[in-house]
């Protein structure tokens, strides 16, 4: 569903991604770990297009986004075509930026109706479903600041959900929340990875990493340094870097 071939990223001098490759299958669930400043937003953004590559491949649904020449020339689609691309992979971030004067229901129909040109009636029906689904239904005239971090945080991804993704890419989704409101978000990601979604989860919830992945990846300094079944990383990482970084939070 998702293919990143040896992917560079620079930020000026700065090199942030380093020959990064990863591949997600359909209804995989890949969390990715690593200390701050390793370069998962980074990845995360440049999946979802939100950055230029320096080089590399990014596909989608067998699609490529980006794609680079041997000569270095860069071969983007038409925006057109990355729209709709985009529009294959929900994106789910640290602050859940919601639109502050639409009701719920309208920061999740908005895109739907303008992006995917859904009648009002037909996104409303979907939104409430969705609203429903994260166990918010009783919100859905209410405006983000009469919600709680944790209800925004689900908000958010019914927002992200309304699209109809192939994929979704949660950043520390659970890491603004005060603990008591973190469960109620990672009871409505497992939920989606219990029914099949594609999902690259960046998060400092060792727990959930353990318990719903099928796959984690360590990254460290802009490359990714191990990757294996949440089992075998967790108990028994081959790189040092790893150990150092599992030790440090577990
Ligand atoms: P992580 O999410 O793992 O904490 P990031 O992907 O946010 O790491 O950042 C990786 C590195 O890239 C950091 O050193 C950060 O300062 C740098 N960086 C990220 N975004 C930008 C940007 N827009 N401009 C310049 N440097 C950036
Ligand atoms: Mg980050």
């Amino acid at each position: 569903m998702i293919r990143l071939e040896s992917i560079n990223k620079s930020f000026g001098a700065h090199h942030v991604l380093k020959d990064v490759s990863l591949t997600v299958d359909k209804a995989e669930v890949v969390c990715v770990i690593g200390p701050s400043g390793s370069g998962k937003s980074t990845m995360l953004r440049c999946i979802n297009n939100m950055e230029d590559i320096g080089s590399g491949t990014i596909s989608i649904d067998g699609q490529p986004v980006y794609r680079y020449e041997r000569d270095g020339k860069l071969i983007v689609d038409s925006e057109k075509q990355i729209e709709a691309i985009r529009a294959k992979v929900g994106m789910v971030f640290q602050s859940f930026n919601l639109f502050p004067h639409l009701t719920v229901t309208e920061n999740i129909t908005v895109a739907p109706i303008h992006v995917l040109g859904r009648s009002r009636g037909e996104a409303t029906d979907i939104a409430l479903g969705l609203l429903e689904k994260v166990g918010l239904a009783m919100k859905a005239q209410a405006y983000p600041h009469e919600l709680s971090g944790g209800q925004q945080q689900r908000v958010a991804i019914a927002r992200a959900l309304a699209m109809r993704p192939k994929a979704i890419l949660f950043d520390e989704v659970t890491s603004a929340l005060d603990p008591e409101l973190v469960g109620e978000v990672l009871r409505v990601m497992r939920a989606l990875a219990d029914e099949g979604m594609t999902m690259v989860v960046v998060t400092h919830e060792m727990g959930f990493a353990r318990d719903v992945s099928d796959r984690v990846v360590f990254m460290a300094d802009g490359k990714i340094v191990e990757s294996g079944k949440p089992h075998e990383l967790f108990s028994a990482p081959q790189q040092e870097r790893t150990r150092d970084f599992l030790r440090s939070v577990l």
